[in-house]
């Protein structure tokens, strides 16, 4: 079994677009610069967004967070969103989902200036990419085709089975494994809470891509000899071992499924870093434009 270092890979990414930006700074050229917006104080979305401000430092991005209330009316927080969709020296920009109950998701994707929307949700780029058009894809699943073809596993004719089929990991992917493209060309069963005899299915997988926020979800019995696993779920379980008192699992029950995995991602370690590393090109790619 060998373990799919999503750490190391996302770190030469990130070497790879540092070079870039000191290219540009070198020649007088603005260094990318990336806008987020938090809304509220919630702890994981605290989490990852610290961790794309920090990435930003490490490649040479310049960033600024925007910090809004959790009871921010959305009239108000598309106001940011308009604000920076006209500011020119922004390329990209990102609101951390969730967003609170009040505020439709929707609404707050359409908000955001197509060509600045490093994360790939808009529904025209979303279309774009369905449609195997050149467009930001969005970060997660284009994280894992960046994986795949970095460990040169092949995904043209295999049999992709994705778990969860949620509007940023699951559906995407599977749009994208499916494309005739390379990576592509697979073929993707897309299944979710309804999918009758799932463990059929998964058994059938030569890749599983485990997206649905239920941690060891995936056991040995589901998943068949050799198979490659990628496991995107994180959730924060509650552990007096650890400083922060809080552990990450994912979805997929490492221990169980490691003697039977070809090739297996981490978590932490596997899928997460790689999703920073993409939102860092879009933005690269962006300010390039
Ligand atoms: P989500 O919006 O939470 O949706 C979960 C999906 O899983 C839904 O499609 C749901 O089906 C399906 N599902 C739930 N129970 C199931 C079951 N028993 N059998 C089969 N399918 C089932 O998904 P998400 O936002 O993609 O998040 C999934 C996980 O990935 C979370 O742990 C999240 O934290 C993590 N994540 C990680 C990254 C990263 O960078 N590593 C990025 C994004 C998300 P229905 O549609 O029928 O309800």
């Amino acid at each position: 079994m060998q373990i799919l270092d999503g750490r190391k890979i996302a770190n030469d990414i990130k070497d790879e677009i540092a070079g870039v930006v000191s290219t540009l700074r070198s020649n007088n050229k603005k260094a990318p610069h990336l806008a987020a917006i938090l809304v509220g104080d919630d702890g994981a979305s605290e989490t990852y967004i610290n961790a794309k401000v920090k990435a930003c430092e490490r490649v040479g991005f310049r960033s600024t967070l925007i910090r809004l209330k959790e009871d921010v009316s959305e009239d108000k927080l598309i106001d940011h969103i308009r604000n920076i969709n006209l500011d020119s020296d922004i390329d990209g920009l990102i609101v951390q989902l969730p967003l609170p109950g009040h505020i439709d998701e929707i609404k707050v994707k359409q908000a955001i200036i197509p060509s600045k929307d490093v994360d790939g949700f808009h529904p025209e780029n979303v279309g774009k990419m369905a449609l195997n058009l050149p467009t930001y894809l969005p970060a997660t699943p284009a994280g894992i085709l960046e994986l795949l073809t970095r460990y040169n596993i092949d995904i043209s004719g295999k049999h992709c089975v994705v778990i969860g089929r949620s509007h940023i990991v699951g559906s995407p992917i599977s749009i994208l494994l499916a494309r005739n493209s390379s990576p592509g060309n697979a073929t993707v069963t897309l299944t979710h809470s309804r999918t009758k005899n799932l463990k059929e299915i998964t058994n059938k997988a030569d890749i599983l891509i485990v997206a649905l926020g239920k941690s060891s979800f995936v056991t040995s019995d589901m998943v068949k000899k050799g198979v490659c696993i990628i496991d995107v779920g994180i959730s924060r379980i509650k552990s007096s071992k650890t400083k922060s008192g809080w552990k990450l699992l994912g979805d997929v029950d490492f221990e169980s499924v490691k003697e039977k995995a070809s090739f297996i991602t981490p978590v932490p370690g596997g899928v997460g870093p790689m999703t920073i590393a993409m939102l860092l090109k879009n933005t690269l790619i962006s300010s390039l434009k």
